[in-house]
């Protein structure tokens, strides 16, 4: 669905208008980045493209602590013809799947679950429960980067049902403990003027 060359020339450029239209992937480090990203730009041979956050995490690589994909914004892609993909997104954003059978959630939706299952693939490179677990875990960092909550409030917050369950999905997702990005917030916090 995504153009590569459409898509690299946006990356290169750091167009703003494609934040939160696609992700970037970058196999040499294993972490992937909005369009926008300020860090020095990969080369096109070690970069994929994908749809969606989850899509990217499913493959096996990690948030960029730079420029944090969990902060980028709703896409305005999914205008017009694709309304129950964006409706989804949006309810699943909130947490509305955290606590649903996929069944149920589908049926607010007006279709069955494997008609999202479908929707998704092809939208978004992922599953609707993958998304569900990235939006947790992206609404768990920006309450640690943005609020100074307690570990267990974060996660329960974030929609996670136990303390242990949040630091074993957010370890695994950035490759180190909640409290390693905590601290690290707080020391970017002291630099400022
Ligand atoms: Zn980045």
């Amino acid at each position: 669905m995504l153009d590569f060359d459409i898509c690299n020339e946006a990356r290169l450029r750091r167009d703003a208008a494609y934040d939160g239209v696609f992700f970037i992937t970058v196999k040499t480090t294993r972490i992937y980045c909005r369009p926008v990203c300020p860090a020095r730009q990969p080369k096109t041979e070690n970069i994929r493209f994908y749809p969606s956050a989850a899509a990217c995490e499913q493959a096996g690589y990690r948030p960029c602590l730079r420029c944090r994909p969990e902060t980028a914004p709703f896409s305005a892609a999914w205008n017009g013809t694709k309304t129950t993909v964006e409706r989804a997104l949006r309810l699943i954003n909130k947490g509305d799947l955290d606590d649903t059978e996929l069944e149920i959630f589908a049926s607010r939706l007006g279709i069955g679950a494997r008609h999202l299952t479908r929707l998704f693939r092809t939208h978004l490179g992922t599953t609707p429960g993958q998304l569900a677990k990235t939006a947790r875990v992206q609404r768990a960092k920006r309450l640690l980067d943005e609020t100074d909550l307690s570990m267990i409030e974060i996660a329960y917050n974030a929609g996670f049902k136990s303390l242990r369950r949040f630091n074993a999905v957010f370890k695994e997702t950035y490759r180190r403990p909640p409290s390693a990005i905590k601290r690290r917030s707080s020391r970017n916090i002291c630099h400022l003027p």
